[in-house]
């Protein structure tokens, strides 16, 4: 017979793939902003560092207020789509479509957390957490922002640019 296992148990590997990957993503952001020739583009990534400082400090209460040690668990999702972004960084080093190619690869990088995020959330509030799902909520709508932000970018100045 199948091992019991529940809803609590998925909730923990997610959050130890999440945290594998927000700590993957804050080594990531500061090469991206070196790398982005827009200025404003250059501020959103490095707020987002900042932010994705919260999201990991989070995710820390999290494994605290269910009691469970905070540990990472190999995230090949995020590996993948941060190894795709670097490809761009080396392949259009120098050219208008630079900041386009970076701005891909990061709103890959939000869709994955708000995927991520909006599944933890509403597990939580399944499993009666009310705490948890408040925490998480809260990085899920400013990842929600950040992706509506590089949008903006994308839009009002980077896609002009690179075409
Ligand atoms: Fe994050
Ligand atoms: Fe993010």
């Amino acid at each position: 017979m199948a091992e019991a296992k529940n809803l609590n148990d998925l909730l923990y590997e997610t959050l130890k793939d999440i945290y594998f990957a927000e700590k993957q993503i804050l080594t990531a952001l500061p090469k991206m902003a070196e790398a982005a020739q827009s200025a404003d583009l250059k501020q959103a990534f490095e707020t987002h560092k900042g932010e994705t400082e919260t999201h990991v400090a989070r995710l820390e209460e999290v494994f605290e207020l269910i009691g469970k040690p905070a540990q990472q668990k190999t995230c090949n999702a995020i590996l993948g789509i941060i190894e795709e972004g670097k490809e761009v960084i080396v392949e259009f080093d120098g050219t208008d479509a630079l900041d386009a190619g970076l701005i891909a690869g990061a709103q890959a990088v939000e869709h994955y957390e708000i995927s991520r995020y909006g599944t933890m959330v509403s597990w939580a509030k399944r499993l009666g957490m009310d705490e948890v799902a408040e925490l998480l909520a809260q990085t899920l709508d400013e990842e929600e922002t950040t992706d509506e932000l590089l949008s903006e970018i994308a839009e009002a100045e980077v896609n002009a640019e690179a075409a």
